[in-house]
């Protein structure tokens, strides 16, 4: 887990405890600008049942590129999370063996 990952979860947590907090308010402006309607009709036509299984199937299947082959030029560090660029044996940042 990166640190941009740390900060993005922590950002997310703040910000679902403020939407938690004004859930009504929030309510209230989504009915009064019509997104509730457009929305019921992105869902009846375009997220049917097969659409669902076939994203959730995707979502499944998808791997960490740190596990592929082609992340072999964009690496990080064990250590320090710093990004490598190219097939280096060395961190440039702490100086650890990858
Ligand atoms: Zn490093």
């Amino acid at each position: 887990m990166t640190l941009t990952i740390r900060k993005i979860i922590i950002s997310a947590i703040v910000a679902m405890i403020f939407m938690a907090a004004n859930i009504v308010v929030i309510a209230n402006w989504l009915a009064d600008t019509g997104v509730e309607q457009k929305a019921s009709y992105v869902k009846e036509q375009f997220l049917t049942g097969t659409a669902l299984t076939i994203i959730f199937a995707l979502l499944i299947l998808l791997v960490s590129p740190r596990n592929g082959k082609t992340a072999r030029f964009s690496r990080t560090c064990p250590v320090c999370d710093e990004r490598l660029s190219g097939n280096v044996k060395y961190c440039s940042e702490c100086g650890s063996r990858i």
